[in-house]
């Protein structure tokens, strides 16, 4: 049975919204940047410690998360977050 392909929101940090696409645990979708290719992450909690699942774009260095409720899970949704300092 082929991966099923889901709409996910992503929420920007200026309260603008689009749609990217979910599948499973990951999702992906294109940056406020208009960079061509799309972005890919897998979910964590919003206010994780773990920078590994911060999605950051390698063109204009916004931060991105896959939003679940716990590590792991299928995503809610998409959301721009600060980037991280020190
Ligand atoms: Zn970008």
């Amino acid at each position: 049975m082929p991966q099923k392909q889901h709409d996910i929101e992503i929420m920007f940090r200026d309260g603008s919204k689009t749609i990217g696409t979910r599948t499973g645990n990951n999702a992906a979708w294109l940056c406020r940047c208009n960079r061509n290719r799309p972005l890919v992450g897998f979910s964590d909690v919003l206010h994780s410690s773990r920078a590994s699942s911060d999605v950051e774009c390698v063109d204009c260095g916004r931060v991105y998360r896959v939003v679940a409720a716990s590590l792991r899970k299928t995503p809610d949704h998409v959301e721009e977050i600060p980037p991280r300092t020190g």
